[in-house]
């Protein structure tokens, strides 16, 4: 098994600052690469703040958190970035050609014993490791939203990954106080392949006047357990990330029962996102 103390984060956003906070909070080094000072900063920021929340609740002390903020470099160079560490995340948005070049670049520049992980929720691993010369040393590493929260890491091994990087990613993730599930790589891997078609049906429930959003959402609190319904999760996604990952569900399969529902075609087009335009299938402030 590889020995990881040294890790390069690439994107500084939703997930990534996430992913940048956990590492360091379990004593790595990290490098946190973005492509402007501002963004790099607003990750900090967003790292500190939720890392004085856990001060606040009395999970870390004072010295914990500087610890953790001491342990974060940024870098706007990617090659500079990636050069001397023995794991590379990648999470920049979800767009293939945009990490087809980050992974090209990171391939020049990290050292031959480097891990590469991508973050995607839905781009094939298989695809992305075939843009670099090592696939047997790349993997997909999923983390979930807010990462220092959940518990999940999917860990996707792709055609090639070895058997001693998934091992690992695997103990890597555990060592992040986090609990790794490993899947073979196909479109969604397990969570999107299970989580989309639930979306999609209570979309076609709303849209088929079957029931309200809040119906829609409270028979799957109330009956099903579910922490939270559908139709408020697709909003806290974003009914974009949804649209497309049905997209990918849809072509990769070449099977209808994966189609997008149009009323969420029709809200995407709309602009009615979700969370992040105030409006979704709720209303938010
Ligand atoms: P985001 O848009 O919030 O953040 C992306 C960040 O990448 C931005 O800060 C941007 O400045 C930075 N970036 C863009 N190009 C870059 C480059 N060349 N070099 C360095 N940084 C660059 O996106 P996100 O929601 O954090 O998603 C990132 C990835 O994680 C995507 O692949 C997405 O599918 C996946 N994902 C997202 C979620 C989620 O709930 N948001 C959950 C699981 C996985």
């Amino acid at each position: 098994m590889s020995e990881i103390k040294k890790v390069a984060v690439i994107g500084g956003g939703t997930m990534g600052n996430g992913i940048v906070h956990v590492f360091a909070m379990n004593g790595y080094e990290v490098h946190l690469i973005e492509t402007k000072k501002e963004f790099a900063e607003r990750a900090l920021n967003t790292i500190d703040k939720n890392l004085s929340r856990m001060v606040n609740k009395e999970k870390i002390s004072e010295n914990d958190k500087a610890a953790t903020l001491d342990r974060i470099q940024t870098f706007l160079d990617v090659n500079e970035g990636v050069s001397d560490v023995d794991l590379v995340v990648e999470a920049v948005p979800e767009v293939f050609d945009l990490k087809k070049k980050i992974f090209e670049a990171v391939d020049e520049s990290a050292p031959d014993h480097a891990i590469l992980a991508s973050n995607t929720s839905s781009i094939s691993i298989t695809k992305l490791a075939a843009v670099t010369g090592r696939p047997e040393r790349f993997i997909g590493m999923h983390f979930f939203n807010p990462v220092p929260v959940m518990k999940l890491v999917e860990v996707i091994n792709g055609l090639e990954t070895s058997e001693e990087v998934t091992k690992t990613i695997m103990e890597i993730s555990k060592k992040l106080n986090k609990v790794p599930v490993p899947a073979n790589d196909f479109p969604g891997f397990v969570s999107n392949r299970v989580l989309m078609p639930m979306i999609n049906e209570a979309i076609f429930c709303v849209h088929e006047g079957v029931a309200e959003p809040e119906h829609v959402d409270e028979v799957m609190k109330l009956g099903m357990a579910h922490p939270m319904g559908p139709l408020r999760l697709a909003d806290f996604i974003g009914l974009d990330v949804c649209l497309d990952i049905l997209n990918v569900l849809y072509e990769g399969f070449k099977d209808p029962k994966y189609r997008p529902a149009p009323l969420l075609v029709k809200m995407v087009d709309a602009g009615k996102l979700g969370d992040k335009t105030d409006e979704g299938f709720f209303k938010y402030d």
